[in-house]
């Protein structure tokens, strides 16, 4: 059976975090606007944005090594990690606006105070370790952040790493108090649950199965209902594709020529959990490596202090690997029905350039618990397998490009917004860094695709993110005002607490 609905202002193809952004940003800035949310799942935040699913990060490149690359001269390049910190700093405030207006509760729901580390063994490491804490640290973005490689405070800081540790190798690690452990999961229902009381439209277990443009300049969604089976059309004049690994079937679909000649590589994930309560009170922090030679950067390992279901966790990886699947609910076919001729020569490309990345990642698969219990007992030397179970993360899909400098079939680590020339769709691809820029990238969207609203919203955009169209580096009382307020408002000031405290 098939019927045809209403034609509404907006529809968000997905319930995770991207979507949940988007609805509550285009509900401030236009209350009157009709928007409908359709996920193929039963609930909101069940994918990649599910707290069990993602490590958690509040990416700010306060211990990410990945994003402050060594130059050939021994420099250190800081550009991108201020970038991703200047980011997240706009969800800082995004969050803390949604928190002062009461639109969220409380909160410690869903974000909580750690501290973010980088830990490096090694001669060479340490001096790279100590030559990025010398680049970041005079840096406001990056203020407090401390370096040491006397094994007597690393004890004070990490004693479940330090502890039982026979290595002689140098170890050198930086700790800076202000980073945070972010469950997306619970803030994406908090928004869901907010959307909904607001009277936005969200239908669970609807899974779009097309996308046409119409003949009067709408996109029309086939929309097909998985318990009664029954097909649904529904047409907006703006339609955002939020569905995660889900969305490059969907651009695909949609024919607009900027989805073409895009292809996309889904990397697994698997995360190692610890069962024993002695041990996860012996560690309060985000500890990161450094990424193995040859391993890509979303397999940085790292052993994680988490706060899930209200109680502290530890989690370590993930390690990545590799699974022809887009969505974590999705088909063994994903891979290979998201070939298409346009992008063809462009996935055959990054085929052909990314063998032993894709070597890796199957190798990764196959690894046995033991294995990865040694991987971990590089940070805690003493892990017993017993104490630590496997859970299976999100699939991450890369987007794959070509690119002037990389040419045909080039991977790409970040996200990316594609949209229609005329604004009326956009889709976003890509999984780096992620849920923790959302606000940012969701702006993007916005400014892309309303460009006639956007001097009649700024004054709104700019209420909600007194950063909006400000250089932060250029303005650093402003950094000092949004980092005092937002630590104020989002519960994140208060003393230092260390393992064991
Ligand atoms: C292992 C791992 C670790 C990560 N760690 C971090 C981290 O530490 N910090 C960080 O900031 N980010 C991290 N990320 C990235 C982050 O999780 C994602 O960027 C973010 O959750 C993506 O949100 P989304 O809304 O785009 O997608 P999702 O949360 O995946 O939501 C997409 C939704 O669309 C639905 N959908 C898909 N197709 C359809 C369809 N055809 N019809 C209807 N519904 C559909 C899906 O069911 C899903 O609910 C990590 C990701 C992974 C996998």
């Amino acid at each position: 059976m098939s019927n045809r609905h209403a034609r509404t202002d907006v529809i968000l193809i997905g319930a995770g975090i991207m979507s949940a952004t988007l609805g509550t940003l285009l509900k401030e800035l236009v209350p009157d606007w009709e928007i409908k949310v359709f996920e193929k799942l039963a609930n909101t935040g069940e994918e990649s944005s599910n707290e069990w699913n993602n490590a958690g990060t509040g990416h700010a490149a306060l211990c990410e090594l990945n994003y402050t690359v060594e130059k050939p001269d021994g420099s250190i390049d800081i550009s991108k990690a201020i970038k991703i910190n200047e980011q997240f700093q706009v969800s800082m405030q995004f969050w803390s606006y949604l928190v002062n207006s009461n639109l969220i509760r409380n909160p410690q729901d869903f974000i909580m105070p750690l501290p973010h580390m980088s830990l490096v063994q090694g001669e060479r490491n340490v001096a790279f370790l100590k030559n990025r804490f010398e680049a970041l640290s005079n840096n406001p973005l990056f203020q407090g952040m401390e370096f040491s490689d006397d094994p007597g405070k690393l004890m004070e800081w990490i004693p479940l790493i330090m502890k039982d540790r026979t290595s002689n190798e140098p170890i050198a690690a930086t700790k800076i108090d202000s980073g945070t452990d972010v469950n997306f999961g619970a803030l994406t229902r908090m928004l869901f649950d907010h959307l909904k009381s607001k009277n936005v439209d969200v239908k669970f277990k609807h899974n779009v199965d097309d996308i046409k443009r119409t003949s009067d300049g709408l996109w029309e969604l086939k929309v097909r209902n998985a318990d009664s089976g029954n097909v649904e059309r529904h047409t907006a004049k703006f339609v955002f594709i939020g569905g995660g690994g889900g969305s490059l079937h969907l651009l695909q679909k949609s024919g607009i020529p900027e989805g073409r000649h895009i292809g996309g590589f889904p990397v697994s994930g698997l995360f190692m959990v610890c069962n024993n309560p002695d041990i996860v009170a012996q560690h309060h922090a985000k500890v990161y490596g450094k990424a193995k030679v040859g391993a890509p950067p979303m397999s940085v390992p790292h052993l994680d202090t988490r706060y899930i279901d209200n109680k502290k966790s530890l989690l370590f990886g993930p390690f990545a690997g590799f699974s022809p699947k887009f969505l974590k609910s999705g088909s063994i076919f994903d891979l290979l029905t998201s070939v298409k001729t346009d992008n063809l020569v462009t996935m055959l490309a990054a085929g052909a350039k990314n063998v032993s990345l894709t070597k890796y990642l199957i190798e990764q698969v196959m690894l046995s618990k033991e294995k990865r219990m040694e991987e971990l007992r590089e940070f805690i030397p003493s892990a017993k397998s017993e104490d630590w179970d496997i859970v299976v993360a999100g699939q991450r899909v890369q987007v794959i490009k070509d690119t002037a400098d990389g040419g045909k079939g080039t991977l790409q680590f970040g996200t990316e917004v594609v949209s229609a020339a005329d604004g009326s769709i956009a889709a976003l691809l890509g999984a780096s860094p992620g849920a923790s820029t959302a606000v940012h990238v969701m702006l993007e969207v916005i400014k892309k695709c309303f460009p006639q609203h956007i001097k009649e919203w700024e004054p709104k955009i700019k209420e909600m993110i007194p950063s909006f169209g400000v250089s932060l580096l250029e303005n650093p009382e402003l950094i000092d005002e949004i980092h005092t307020s937002t630590a104020r408002t989002l519960g994140l000031e208060g003393k230092k607490q260390y393992a064991y405290a």
